[in-house]
């Protein structure tokens, strides 16, 4: 071949400057960009000895060794793949990668962040002079008798060709890493990266440090990449282990997941993954879980939300898809909605192992339930063909440690209420009346339940929430006692507390409970505790007591002792002290069951305690 200089003919005489300074925080691109032209050369040796049209070396292994020379300044990228001849050079590196780098770039120069694309693929071979002041490629094309090239550029539209002394079919990139960019010089930094985007590459990634090569004895060689992934196996010949194997290696979580599904999809397009249901070790870590998204075993990105429905995005997982176009913008990727269609298909996977658990293996599903409820509620709320697919194996975890369906708690119930605890310590005292009355309530405690319960009650119109706290059900109370009794006590007492607590605000209401120890209760209706929840969520800064004050009610047990005490005492000579005493006492005792003291009432509290023993003692 005659040497041969050339100007790489463009009108924009500023690429090389753009392509260097663009996605500067993102500059690994580079790696990912060559590794992929030199696994697609291998694809393509491959393809055309498949048909006949090349002979492949004998014991030809295909592999892509990439090695950095510190001391030299350099990094290479080699493959054995389909090579290129002078022409070809000309066409594909002068003229095609060229054109591809400016039209990209052209294309996305101005794009704001949100229009980002996928996974930036598209900048090609030139994406090596963001890190580069030259670039070097020697290579020798499979066709029989073809010359091995070499070409040279330093970044400017300048570049040189002449003879390569390449013996071996194949291409090597030689980049001559740029003074700004020498971090990549780094064997761990680029084993980094190739760990990143090719953990699953399909043909084997070997990474040597050639600065090391030459004092040690060449170790033994391992290729940095898993080239079959556990997604591409026929779900049928997977094990257990190795589903857990998988997902330790490639989200570092040493607990192991509690279940997964296997995704196999043809049709509209193609699609292949694992995805994990982890387990939590809290409520907030659902929120933060991960799929990966692949395209033909490259990494793409984490949680790309436009290809991956939101619900999926608590859960842990690979995705490939390699029909999907990912070098596109995202909003385009959006409105094709293919997020749509993944969803779909996801959706109704997941569905399923979920019911079929239920059905085949109800115990682990119990087990699994306290890790896997947020996540089944959430998608419930954001994805109603999923909540159709789900909502007869919601189940409930009741105050007697059962765990029960909403049919199953409603079975024979008329008045379609449900009675739920959202605070099992501070509810205490309304827990053990539902017990002692056998009653059963269900537990719903996690952040999301009070959102799941609004949304529940608008899906079953029939269907009411109550907290067990927020009203006195009709089978604890003693139906025998005398009506009269009750109304003449109510009025008194009324006076009584009022007296004490000084409040005027504040509901009275004399029932007769069953519970004969009980002397009062407090009640909260149901509508302020949702809001009080409600302003919880949304409105920081909000002072709920004040918009909307708490309709709180004191519930005086008339069978108890000390209420009829209290009532009795009142009327006697010198003895009114005591009852205002112990009125105010036994409202700071239902306080404290219900919702606790404020400072300068517990103050007063403990000063009344103190009081009582002293006066016992
Ligand atoms: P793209 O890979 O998107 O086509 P590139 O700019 O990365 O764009 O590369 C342009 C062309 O150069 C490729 O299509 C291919 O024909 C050729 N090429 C690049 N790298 C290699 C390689 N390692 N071996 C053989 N051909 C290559």
């Amino acid at each position: 071949m005659i040497n041969e200089k050339g100007s790489i003919s463009i009108q924009t005489e500023d690429i090389f400057p753009i392509i260097k300074k663009w996605l500067y925080s993102d500059k690994d691109i580079f790696m990912r960009e060559l590794v992929s032209n030199a696994s697609d050369a291998i694809s393509k040796l491959k393809k055309l000895s498949d048909i006949g049209e090349a002979v492949l070396p004998e014991g030809y292994k295909p592999r892509i060794d990439v090695t950095v020379n510190r001391e030299a300044g350099t990094i290479s990228i080699s493959d054995n793949g389909i090579g290129m001849t002078g022409e070809e050079v000309k066409k594909y590196i002068n003229q095609i990668a060229f054109s591809g780098a400016k039209d990209f770039i052209e294309k996305y120069r101005d794009k704001t962040d949100d229009q980002q694309i996928i996974g930036h693929f598209g900048l090609g071979f030139y994406s090596s002079f963001m890190v580069s002041s030259k670039v070097r490629i020697d290579t020798l094309s499979y066709q029989p008798g073809a010359a091995a090239v070499r070409w040279e550029s330093s970044g400017d539209t300048e570049y040189s060709m002449s003879e390569s002394d390449r013996k071996e079919v194949g291409t090597t990139v030689t980049l001559f890493i740029s003074d700004d960019s020498r971090e990549f010089l780094d064997t761990w930094k680029i084993r980094e990266i190739l760990k990143k985007y090719f953990a699953f590459l399909q043909y084997e990634i070997y990474l040597s440090d050639e600065n090391e090569k030459k004092d040690k004895e060449k170790k033994e060689e391992k290729p940095i990449n898993n080239t079959s992934p556990l997604w591409l196996k026929n779900p049928r010949d997977c094990t257990d282990e190795e589903y857990r194997n998988f997902y330790h290696e490639v989200f570092m979580d040493f607990n192991d997941p509690l279940f997964w599904i296997h995704i196999n999809m043809d049709y509209p397009f193609n699609m292949k993954g694992i995805i994990y249901f982890p387990k939590l070790r809290h409520e907030f870590e659902t929120l933060e879980g991960k799929i990966k998204l692949f395209y033909n075993q490259v990494f793409v990105a984490d949680n790309i939300k436009e290809v991956i429905p939101e619900f999926l995005l608590m859960l842990k997982g690979c995705l490939d898809c390699p029909d999907l176009p990912l070098n596109v913008s995202r909003s385009f990727l959006q409105n094709e909605g293919y997020a749509e269609k993944i969803s779909a298909h996801i959706t109704k996977k997941i569905a399923d192992k979920l019911q079929l658990l239920y059905k085949k293996d109800k115990e682990s599903y119990e087990k699994y339930w306290d890790d896997i409820n947020p996540f089944i509620k959430y998608g419930c709320m954001k994805e109603s063909r999923f909540f159709e697919k789900v909502k007869n194996i919601i189940i409930y975890k009741t105050i007697n440690g059962r765990y029960v369906t909403l049919d199953e708690y409603l079975n024979g119930s008329p008045d379609r209420k449900v009675y739920y605890v959202s605070d099992e310590k501070q509810q205490v005292q309304y827990v053990r009346m539902f017990k002692n009355n056998n009653r059963d309530a269900v537990i719903l405690d996690a952040l999301i339940d009070s959102h799941f319960i609004s949304f529940l009650e608008m899906q079953n119109k029939d269907i009411r929430f109550l907290s067990v706290d927020s009203d006195i059900i009709d089978s604890m109370k003693d139906k025998d006692s005398a009506e009269d009794d009750i109304k003449k006590l109510q009025e008194k007492l009324e006076k009584i507390i009022k007296e004490a607590t000084g409040t005027e605000k504040l509901k009275i209401r004399v029932e007769s409970l069953k519970s004969e120890s009980t002397p009062a209760i407090i009640l909260l209706s149901e509508e302020s505790r949702r809001f009080r929840e409600m302003s919880r969520t949304f409105g920081r800064g909000i002072n709920a007591d004040e918009l909307f004050p708490a309709e709180e009610t004191l519930v005086l047990n008339s069978g108890n002792r000390i209420i009829r005490r209290i009532a009795e005492l009142y009327d006697e000579e010198n003895r009114k002290e005591d009852a205002i005493f112990a009125a105010s006492h036994v409202y700071d005792l239902a306080l404290l069951n219900h919702r606790g003291l404020e400072p300068e009432a517990m103050a007063r509290f403990i000063e009344r305690s103190n009081e009582l023993l002293t006066r016992l003692l």
